[in-house]
């Protein structure tokens, strides 16, 4: 979900959440892609948890679910997503150890140093990558582990219509050096970064977007709103396939620092 919908102030939220709702991810990602992410991430057992904040209807945490044998708990603002989520857990049979809640990520209902990881894909950018990164961590175990999606520049330079668009709907863009050095600067040990290949976009995330677009579009003619959003989603696609070159999702994985008390 990308934050266009700001610019269009009257459009009803429930729409928003109609709209993904009918898709499995509200962000780019593959199960492929959270599958490297984890790769990177040792030691999880039974006993381990996983805080996915701003989960959506859990597409990437089923796949956390039935590759880790981890207590996770899913976190979303919106209780539709929430919903979905919880019989997507029960549909796969998670539902013992995957549990979504509503809450807002800039208020998290969790314990200091309840969590062993912390995921987020495609969804930091709401409340800022550097922001995310230094309030979660009091979340985080010592030692414990951030996995995250978000926006970034490939290039030093790139140009004008894209930089353009980026400033409105994802202002905290940068390049990869500069978000692995915000990760260190927030307390963690920067421990991988990969770039989201192109099917993470084409494949999971458009494309299943372009049948609900048609749907959603006749379910709500002549509602001009709907209609801003849908262009909106539209000029999204447009702008990506045009300049993939220059910019694009982005793991990042950082280990909590620990104390420098032994000093
Ligand atoms: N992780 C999912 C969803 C990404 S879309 C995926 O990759 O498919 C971003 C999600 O963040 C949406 O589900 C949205 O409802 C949620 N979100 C936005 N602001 C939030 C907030 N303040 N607190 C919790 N969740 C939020």
């Amino acid at each position: 979900m990308n934050n266009e919908n700001k610019t269009i102030s009257d459009f009803d939220l429930n729409m928003v959440c109609e709209y993904y709702s009918n898709v499995e991810r509200q962000g780019p990602g593959s199960p492929e892609m959270t599958l490297r992410a984890l790769s990177f991430i040792d030691n999880l057992t039974e006993k381990s948890k996983i805080a996915d904040i701003g989960c959506g209807t859990g597409g990437q945490t089923m796949v956390l679910g039935q590759n880790t044998p981890c207590q996770i708990t899913g976190v979303d603002f919106f209780p539709d997503f929430v919903r979905l989520f919880n019989q997507n857990a029960q549909s796969r049979n998670l539902q013992d150890r995957v549990k979504g809640i509503v809450g807002d990520m800039a208020n998290l209902p969790f314990q200091e140093e309840e969590f062993d990881l912390i995921w987020s894909e495609g969804a930091i950018y709401n409340i800022g990558f550097e922001r995310g990164l230094n309030e979660w961590r009091k979340f985080l175990k010592p030692g414990g582990i951030i996995a995250v999606t978000e926006m970034s520049w490939f290039t030093e330079e790139r140009p004008a219509e894209i930089r353009k668009f980026m400033q409105q709907v994802e202002p905290g863009i940068d390049t990869i050096p500069v978000k692995v050095a915000q990760m260190q600067r927030a307390g963690y040990i920067p421990l991988a970064t990969f770039i989201l290949p192109e099917n993470c976009w084409t494949e999971h995330f458009f494309a299943p977007q372009a049948t609900v677009q048609e749907a959603f579009l006749k379910k709500h003619a002549g509602n001009r709103a709907a209609e801003e959003f849908i262009a909106g989603e539209r000029r999204h696609k447009a702008l990506y396939d045009k300049y993939k070159a220059y910019h694009g999702y982005a793991f990042y994985i950082g280990k909590k620092m620990q104390g420098m008390t032994e000093w």
